[in-house]
């Protein structure tokens, strides 16, 4: 099968189903902050984290920051309710790779992976699976 014929909503969707919960990976700058100040909104993805805490999914922030601005990020997302649950941590092995189910990160597919997500969360709250 071609790569981009296959459907990676019905994977997650499966992933979800088999765990009762997933593994949802966000990156930081770009992606939930404005960081080269383009007045880009991220509302929607915090609100999907959001939606994704109250579901119980394991929040894990995948960010290259370290030290002091990794301080400062930890601060900002306490101050704006952006919920997570590890930072570069691998929830499940102790590989380099954070293991995940979906990422948002606007270098890998955001626009992608936030329609997946929403779906699936939308199908949850809405009871159809
Ligand atoms: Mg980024």
């Amino acid at each position: 099968m071609d790569v981009f014929k296959f459907d990676y909503y019905q994977r997650l969707r499966k992933d979800y189903l088999e765990h009762n919960s997933l593994f949802v990976a966000y990156d930081y700058d770009n992606t939930v902050f404005d960081y080269h100040n383009q007045n880009i909104n991220y509302d929607k993805i915090i609100e999907l984290l959001r939606v994704c805490r109250s579901l119980g999914f394991t929040l894990i922030l995948f960010t290259g920051n370290e030290g002091e601005k990794l301080d400062h990020i930890k601060e900002d997302l306490q101050t704006r309710d952006i919920p997570f649950d590890l930072i570069n941590e691998n929830p499940l092995m102790p590989t380099r790779k954070p293991y995940y189910n979906i990422l948002l990160d606007d270098r890998a597919g955001l626009k992608e992976a936030y329609d997946n997500l929403k779906k699936l969360t939308d199908e949850i709250r809405n009871k159809e699976i």
